[in-house]
């Protein structure tokens, strides 16, 4: 494989205002490895940063956080790895000096970089990453290997639930991520897991996959009696209730569906500015644990091992792959939800 001097990609002058550009291929140093990107993920992380709505971007750069590719070069200094490897990499980079980095809270690290969000990302041809932060992949194709980000977050959000053996558990959304976490709970503790969403591609992405023992599709327009058919089926609620829509309205009402003693995960990219309105008394009486789940630190070897193995299954979970060059398209397929996980291609 010769390595061309430049390369297509994504690039973000400020919010709102990309273009396909020709650029230097990055240059690497010895612990590093240069990978020529073969597929990468598209999800909620990147909407917000096209429209400007995060604090984490620090433009101008290059989007794209859920990288797979084929190491092209090797680092000097890096062992383990060869060209022409299948592999995976971890955006985040922790700064590892930090209040939070000394206590390995890696991921509220106060200094917290991601490729893809503040570093150069995977929406191009090649990208370099720190051979540590690099998974080899065998099983799974690229287009399935694009959900082993998605897949750490949702492992970090099952360890930060401790999930009990035997619980219940009620996950709403059927997004990418939702999909995958109902199959980890299902995996890890949970007797009977219910994806509740909204009827259409993803609940049927969600049969396929065999994600839940149960699913409520909610009709978009009035979804009032199909919740109100749930309460009536789970007098008791759910041991886990999981929040993975983004609503901050669902969010709002998530909370009663939850079993005295249970717990609700808040999981997904929100409006900074929306806010919920829940009983501090309810949250006393009935002993309800709330619990936010955000990124992953160190979660990529599991994930790995769940998708390459199968037991976590996304097979047709990416509905639609683009072109670099149809990246607005690819943007656009994403703001109309009815969709699975979107994937680009250089
Ligand atoms: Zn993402
Ligand atoms: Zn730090």
């Amino acid at each position: 494989m010769t390595i061309p001097k430049t390369m297509e990609a994504i690039y973000y002058e400020k919010a709102t205002s990309f273009k396909l550009a020709t650029v230097p291929v990055p240059q690497f140093q010895p612990h590093e490895v240069l990978i020529k990107v073969s597929c990468c993920g598209l999800c909620g992380t990147d909407q917000h940063l096209h429209s400007g709505e995060t604090s984490m971007a620090s433009y101008p750069f290059i989007p794209g956080h859920e990288v797979v590719g084929v190491i092209a070069e090797v680092g000097s200094a890096v062992t383990g790895f060869s060209k022409g490897d299948r592999v995976v990499a971890d955006p985040l980079v922790e700064c590892g000096h930090c209040f939070f980095c000394l206590r390995a809270e890696f991921v509220l690290c106060e200094n917290l970089g991601a490729h893809g969000v503040s570093i150069t990302g995977g929406f191009s041809q090649y990208v370099v990453f720190e051979a540590r932060k690099v998974f080899k992949i065998h099983n799974i194709s690229d287009e399935e290997a694009t959900l082993i980000e998605p897949t750490a977050c949702a492992i970090h959000g099952v360890d930060r639930l401790e999930v009990k053996v035997g619980v219940e558990a009620l996950v709403i959304g059927a997004g990418p991520t939702g999909l995958v976490l109902a199959q980890l709970l299902k995996l890890n503790g949970a007797t009977k897991v219910v994806v509740a969403a909204n009827k259409g591609v993803k609940t049927e992405i969600a049969r396929k996959l065999g994600a839940a023992d149960e699913y409520v599709e909610l009709d978009r327009a009035d979804p009032k009696p199909q919740w109100e058919k749930l309460k009536k089926d789970y007098p008791y609620g759910f041991d886990v209730v999981v929040e993975a829509t983004g609503s901050a309205a669902v969010a709002n009402d998530a909370i009663n569906y939850v079993r005295r003693g249970g717990k609700l995960l808040v999981y997904s990219v929100y409006d900074p500015s929306a806010l919920v309105q829940w009983s501090p008394a309810k949250i006393f009486i009935d002993e309800i644990k709330i619990i936010g789940s955000f990124a992953q630190p160190n979660c990529f070897p599991r994930a790995v091992a769940y998708l390459d193995s199968g037991k976590v299954n996304v097979k047709g979970l990416v509905t639609d792959v683009y072109k670099l060059s149809e990246y607005q398209q690819a943007l656009d397929k994403y703001k109309n939800r009815d969709v699975g996980k979107i994937a680009v291609r250089p």
